[in-house]
Order: C-alpha cells, then sequence, then structure tokens
C-alpha cells in the first residue's frame, strides 16, 4: 500500500514537471587499478578520459590496490590523484573487497574501517567527504539478520549506501577484451569494445522502460563500472552515446535526490542485483522482470572460454 502511495506521488512530481529529463551518473569501482598503472608506464588512463570529458564521476576505493605492485609511492600518488581531482566524489569500498556474506559481520566491518585511512587523509587535503560505501559485489549479505546488522553499522557511522541502477558486466567484457589485446588480436577485441557499448546502451534501454512502466517518469540513473582498459577505450562512445540519447551526465549526488532512493531495499539475499529489482515488493515481480532482461549469454561464453584456458 505504501508502495502505492509512492508511486502515485512519483507521478504527480513528474507532471508537475519534476525530473523529466533522462539523466545518469557515472560511479566506477575499484579504483585505483595499480597493476593498469604500471602496465601503462605510469600514466592515470581512464582519469585522464574523465578528465576530457569534464563530467562529474564517483569512485570507490579498495585501498588494498597500492600494496599490490611494489611501486606504493607511485601508486599512493595515483590514489591522490583520482581524488584531488574536482569532479570526483569519493566512497569506500572496503580494503580487500571481500565478500560480506561468505566473511560475515566481524571481518567485513574491520575491512571496511582498514579500507578507509588513505582515503580519509588525501580526502582531508582536498577538503572532501567521504560519505559512500559501496558493497563489493553488491552483496548485503546472505539473509535480512546480516543484511539489517550491516544496515545499522553503517548508519552509525555516517556511511550512506551507493546504489546503482544500471551496470552491464563490463569486467566480463574487460577481461576478453584484454585476452584479445595481450594476444594481439586487435580486430577481435574491437569488436568486443563495439559489443561493450551496444550491450550497455541496451540495458539502459531495458531499465529505462522498467523504471517508467514502474514511476511513470525517467528516474536519475546510475551507472556501475569499473576501473579497466575497456573503460579507458570506450567510455567515451558510451558517453557520448548517451548525450545522442539525450542523457545529462549528472553527479551521482544529484542522482540521490530522486525519491526513488528513499524506498526501503528489501532484497535478502546475496546477489548483486540493479536497486530496481531491491525496491520490488516481491520476488515473483523481479523475476518477472529478470526474465525480460537482455542476455549477456554471447560475452559469457567466450568470458568461460577464456576463463579455461587460462587455468
Ligand atoms: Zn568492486
Amino acid at each position: 500500500m505504501r508502495k502505492h502511495l509512492f508511486i502515485i506521488l512519483f507521478s504527480v512530481l513528474a507532471h508537475l514537471g519534476f525530473a523529466q529529463q533522462k539523466s545518469i551518473s557515472i560511479t566506477i569501482d575499484d579504483v585505483p587499478s595499480t597493476t593498469k598503472y604500471r602496465k601503462d608506464h605510469f600514466r592515470p588512463l581512464l582519469l585522464n578520459v574523465l578528465d576530457s570529458l569534464k563530467v562529474p564521476f564517483t569512485i570507490f576505493i579498495n585501498e588494498d590496490k597500492i600494496y599490490k605492485t611494489e611501486f606504493i609511492v607511485k601508486n599512493k600518488d595515483l590514489l591522490e590523484q583520482w581524488i584531488k581531482n574536482s569532479e570526483a566524489i569519493i566512497g569506500n569500498h572496503t580494503y580487500s573487497h571481500f565478500r560480506y556474506s561468505e566473511v560475515g559481520f566481524k571481518s567485513f566491518v574491520k575491512d571496511i574501517e582498514k579500507g578507509d585511512s588513505l582515503t580519509e587523509l588525501y580526502a582531508a587535503k582536498y577538503n572532501k567527504d567521504l560519505k559512500y560505501f559501496r558493497f563489493p559485489f553488491n552483496d548485503l549479505g546472505k539473509d535480512s539478520t546480516q543484511h539489517i546488522q550491516i544496515i545499522e553499522y553503517l548508519k552509525s557511522k555516517d556511511y550512506s549506501i551507493a546504489p546503482f541502477t544500471v551496470e552491464s558486466s563490463d569486467w566480463m567484457f574487460d577481461t576478453v577484451y584484454q585476452y584479445y589485446l595481450n594476444n594481439g588480436d586487435t580486430e577481435k577485441a574491437k569488436a568486443i569494445g563495439e559489443q561493450y557499448v551496444d550491450k550497455t546502451i541496451e540495458l539502459l534501454n531495458f531499465y529505462e522502460r522498467m523504471a517508467t512502466s514502474i514511476y511513470k517518469r525517467p528516474i536519475k540513473h546510475i551507472y556501475l563500472c569499473h576501473d579497466n582498459a575497456i573503460n579507458t577505450d570506450y567510455l567515451v562512445e558510451i558517453i557520448s552515446r548517451l548525450k545522442q540519447a539525450d542523457y545529462r551526465i549528472v553527479s551521482f549526488e544529484e542522482s540521490l535526490t530522486d525519491p526513488i532512493y528513499t524506498q526501503k531495499d528489501t532484497y535478502y539475499k546475496k546477489w548483486g542485483i540493479s536497486w530496481l529489482y531491491r525496491y520490488m515488493d516481491t520476488q515473483e515481480e523481479r523475476i518477472k522482470w529478470m526474465k525480460l532482461e537482455p542476455s549477456l549469454s554471447e560475452i559469457e561464453k567466450v568470458y568461460n572460454k577464456i576463463q579455461n584456458i587460462k587455468n
């Protein structure tokens, strides 16, 4: 019942001209990719791309990446460059990217607390707030007990949970993309890059249709992707396609002003699904929509094949 009141309120606001224009914010997880940084001769290529696009973006940081290569001083400098960028909103993504449902409350909380030490230092230096938290794998716990426990903890620490509405398995496309590039197969790599762009737009269109069907208006979307090679090479094209489709690229904070994000997340399983699904009342409704979702089976097949070759 409350849900229906919400939706009526949303449509009234829509008729008053609220949030009529399509918009999306860009969020980037697993920052900073220090292995990529070394490979790119210590040039922050994705950051440079974002800088040249002049769009707002938000980053979710795993500080253990600083220690993943031997170039710790350089890696710290990379993190500082990300944080000091005037367009960057920053967030904690835990220190080591554990799965909450696997490691449990105690270890997970420890990892959250370990995850913001350098970030807080740089945040203070550049006068930035550190108030967002994104779960690794968007795993909010295996059941309602774990889920409620961590939400209470984050609230007590003044952390806001970072939602997303759209993702397109960029990490899977990236693995395949890099595999072809490493084998010198640039044509195949390019085809994967194009597929990634097309699939991202197709998925966004699907989530837009779903949101419009539920809320009777375009909502403020949040795109989730990662600090990786395929975004370094193809985010420009994605942004250009979004602009062609009349999307405004807005900040994460602007996205969060959409009242849809005040709804309760009632999904108590570990899977990293879109917040549009989490706000649905029943699992039946989620499944009904999930069945209509554009398929990623083509890239999954290639990805699995490559994983088999690698192992
Ligand atoms: Zn992540």
